[in-house]
């Protein structure tokens, strides 16, 4: 399980890029995305996903189901 940013959502703030614990956010020509390979859900870090704590926008950043 891993989250994912929704790309026409996201206004590219990065406020999620450092809040991560693994790494997992980066930014690439103008757009941030999650490796899912790295997102653990912050499962073992953190009772809440920390990016979705810090992005500002509402359902930016979502479960990816
Ligand atoms: S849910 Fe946690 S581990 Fe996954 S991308 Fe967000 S901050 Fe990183
Ligand atoms: S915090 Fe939200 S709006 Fe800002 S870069 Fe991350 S996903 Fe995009």
């Amino acid at each position: 399980m891993a989250y994912k940013i929704i790309a026409s959502k996201c206004t590219a703030c990065a406020s999620c890029e450092d809040v991560c614990p693994n790494l997992a956010i980066r930014e690439k020509d103008g757009f941030f995305a999650i490796n899912p390979k790295k997102c653990t859900e912050c499962s073992g870090h953190f009772d809440t996903p920390q990016c979705v704590a810090a992005c500002p926008g509402y359902k930016t950043i979502v479960p990816d189901a």
